[in-house]
């Protein structure tokens, strides 16, 4: 896959020093699929950490300040060796975390329309197979990661990924379409061990029209 970049994602929030995005809802908001607990201590503290990580890692390299976090990583290679990793954990963790809460909403429990509809039934054959192979995906990821549905540059293809810990679909060259946190952190305290549970339980929470106007903006580029 070649070079990728959904421009929805670069608000001004998202140019460093980064900041940590206010939740585009209340933290009982989504509630009970995810508990305001465990939306508190993850947004609040686990994204919290990750913008700061990547804001240290990069205190000693002010001419990388100022980029937005998505262009920081596809610029990654070029980073000083010694900052590389840590950008790439830390910066992924934070661009992860910012769109994912996009990509959830109160008023979920709804299916794709229009053109990403139309993509994920040629790709999947229905909606119901490919949320089949979305949870698949997820609860096969061993230990941290996400389940992320990216398409393809080229082609606008869709497809499924484990991204392992904060990889990020930036780093495979895809756009990222939508995705689920399937860490620990995101369901432990409400579903336990059960992550296939709580994979079944995100699609009530799921903003298919933020989805879609990633798919769309993706599609123009
Ligand atoms: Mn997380």
């Amino acid at each position: 896959m070649g070079q990728a970049q959904n421009k929805d994602h670069q608000d001004n929030a998202m140019v460093g020093p980064y900041t940590l995005p206010p939740l585009p809802y209340a933290a009982n908001a989504l509630e009970p699929v995810i508990d305001e607990v465990t939306m508190k201590l993850h947004h609040d503290k686990h994204h919290q950490a990750y913008v700061d990580g990547v804001n240290k890692a990069l205190e000693k390299y002010p001419q990388w300040h100022g980029l937005t976090i998505e262009e920081l990583l596809r610029r990654l290679h070029e980073l000083p060796e010694d900052i590389r990793q840590q950008v790439h954990n830390q910066g992924g963790g934070h661009y992860n975390h910012a769109f994912f809460w996009k990509c959830l909403t109160p008023k979920g429990a709804g299916k794709p329309s229009g053109e990403l509809a139309k993509a994920i039934a040629r790709d999947f054959g229905s909606f119901e197979d490919f949320q089949k192979k979305f949870e698949q995906t997820g609860t096969k990821q061993f230990g941290s990661g996400w389940a992320c549905l990216v398409a393809d540059p080229k082609d606008m293809r869709l497809e499924i990924v484990a991204l392992p810990n904060q990889d990020t679909a930036i780093g495979l060259g895809a756009y990222g379409i939508m995705l689920c946190d399937v860490w620990e952190h995101a369901y432990y305290l409400n579903y336990n061990n059960r992550r296939t549970e709580w994979l079944k339980q995100f699609w009530n929470i799921v903003n298919w029209d933020y989805a879609a106007q990633c798919f769309a903006d993706a599609a123009q580029n």
